[in-house]
């Protein structure tokens, strides 16, 4: 009985899954086919046994993940790609086109440039360089390239709980990083910064809009006040955070911080966080397209058949995915980034799921809010005497709740920063370990009750 439910079960969700994603496709690919003469074989019958036996155990592999794409998956900054996003990518697998040089994607890349001019635009920028990248940490490799570039021998500053590999890449490319303190909010602590700043030896301050830990804001519109007086260029990190800028949900304040982004000199944005796309897509952005002639150079292969800009010319990566533009055009296509559009009501649902978080953690005693969530990441401590107490009672309610497939994330957070509410606990240790959930899907507003009904069974689980 129970495996004849399990069949027609998993008979209807084969149903709809051919039906509507599947099928969908195969239209597309009848009409992509229309335009050549022939076509890839689909599927070479010399080797299908082999290829079906592979892919099935491939299916059964991938059994070892958790489900991301779920509302009970509320751990690290995992999202779902729409449908579109997944749809289009594999609809360009079949050309695979190479975005490097404008003969290997002479669709994509007009394509890509496209995409770059509207997220430009999304910060009111017109007239910007750009390109994508395989993500946010190239994406910053290039900023901080073409920064120090702009300002050799200058020195870099980024908050402490900016991106860790803004160090790293720092390394790679010989540049002096070094970090400014945060304030008690995870914020760029202004006071340390302008002391910084009259050292006089800055070339660039990154302000990170979405830490990707606790999801803080740094304050642009202060920085940009002190722009006026030391004069340095500004990298806004938003590979998180950047397309909260359509939200019209977040505090005053925030709202504001996203709102001076135009006046940055350069921008990364994750499509791959945010977007709604699978991963590979990052974006920079810089607000002065003269920037480019930093990327000059002389490649003998590539550019013969054009004089139109190729996006291999101004990128520091050669061979991209194309398809990778191909789905973020598609998605941009169904969903423009225009404020009271899709993405807008996406992001306000997830920033209303967070807030609703922050308040069952704010209402119970067993617990203590790190924050007020800015954007849609919720942090917080399980109540102990010490830090160490605090730290052993949080990774035990995460691993109780992985056992009953309910999914957070952990964070190991600087005791230096903990706000005032954490004054009477006993400062036993440099960090202390919290709950962290990233709230990024728009199922995650109604789901939210029933994750505090399990968060509070486990909390009781432990102490019984
Ligand atoms: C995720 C993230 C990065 C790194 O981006 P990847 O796409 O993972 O390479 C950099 N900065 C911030 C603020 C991020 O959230």
């Amino acid at each position: 009985m129970a495996f004849g439910i399990l069949s027609i079960s998993y008979h209807l969700y084969r149903m709809t899954f051919v039906n509507k994603d599947l099928q969908l496709l195969d239209t597309a690919l009848t009409m992509l086919k229309t335009g050549f003469d022939s076509f890839p074989d689909t599927l070479n019958t010399e080797n299908e046994n082999r290829i079906r036996d592979t892919l099935l155990e491939v299916s059964e592999k991938l059994h070892n993940n958790y489900p991301y794409f779920q509302s009970n998956y509320a751990g690290q900054m995992l999202k779902p790609p729409h449908a579109i996003a997944r749809l289009a990518y594999m609809l360009a697998l079949y050309v695979n086109p190479n975005n490097h040089a404008l003969d290997g994607s002479r669709a994509s890349s007009p394509m890509e440039r496209e995409c770059i001019d509207d997220i430009a635009a999304m910060y009111g920028w017109q007239n910007a360089l750009g390109h994508l990248t395989g993500g946010g940490t190239m994406a910053n490799l290039e900023g901080l390239w073409i920064a120090s570039k702009c300002h050799p021998g200058k020195v870099i500053l980024g908050s402490e709980l900016a991106h860790y590999t803004h160090e790293r890449i720092s390394h790679v490319l010989g540049i002096n990083f070094q970090k400014v303190a945060a304030n008690n909010r995870g914020e760029m602590d202004v006071l340390a910064l302008e002391s910084e700043l009259k050292k006089g030896k800055v070339g660039t301050v990154v302000v990170t809009m979405g830490t990707t830990g606790i999801g803080s804001v740094d304050p642009l519109p202060d920085i940009l006040s002190l722009q006026e007086k030391y004069h340095f260029r500004i990298h806004v990190d938003a590979a998180y955070g950047g397309y909260f800028v359509l939200s019209d949900a977040l505090s005053d304040k925030n709202q504001e911080k996203f709102n001076s982004i135009s006046r940055a000199d350069s921008i990364v944005i994750d499509p791959h966080k945010h977007g709604l796309q699978p991963y590979g897509c990052g974006c920079i952005v810089f607000k002065d397209p003269q920037v480019g002639k930093y990327y000059k150079h002389d490649s003998p292969y590539t550019y013969f058949t054009s004089d139109d800009l190729h996006l291999g010319e101004i990128s520091l990566e050669c061979s991209r995915a194309g398809a990778a533009a191909v789905a973020l055009w598609a998605t941009m296509k169904c969903f423009p980034l225009i404020k009271a559009g899709e993405f807008s009501r996406q992001l306000n649902g997830c920033h209303r799921a967070a807030h609703t978080l922050y308040n069952y953690v704010e209402q119970d005693d067993r617990f203590i809010s790190l924050v007020e969530p800015s954007l849609d990441i919720v942090v917080w401590g399980v109540s102990a005497d010490s830090l160490s107490e605090m730290s052993y009672k949080a990774k035990t309610i995460f691993q109780d709740l992985a056992r009953k497939n309910v999914h957070l994330a952990l964070i190991k957070y600087p005791t230096k920063l903990l706000p005032k509410n954490w004054d009477h606990v006993s400062k036993d240790a440099d960090y202390v370990t919290c709950l962290r959930s990233c709230l990024m899907k728009p199922a995650h507003e109604s789901y939210i009750s029933e994750l505090w009904y399990k968060i509070s069974d486990s909390f009781d689980a432990m102490t019984r």
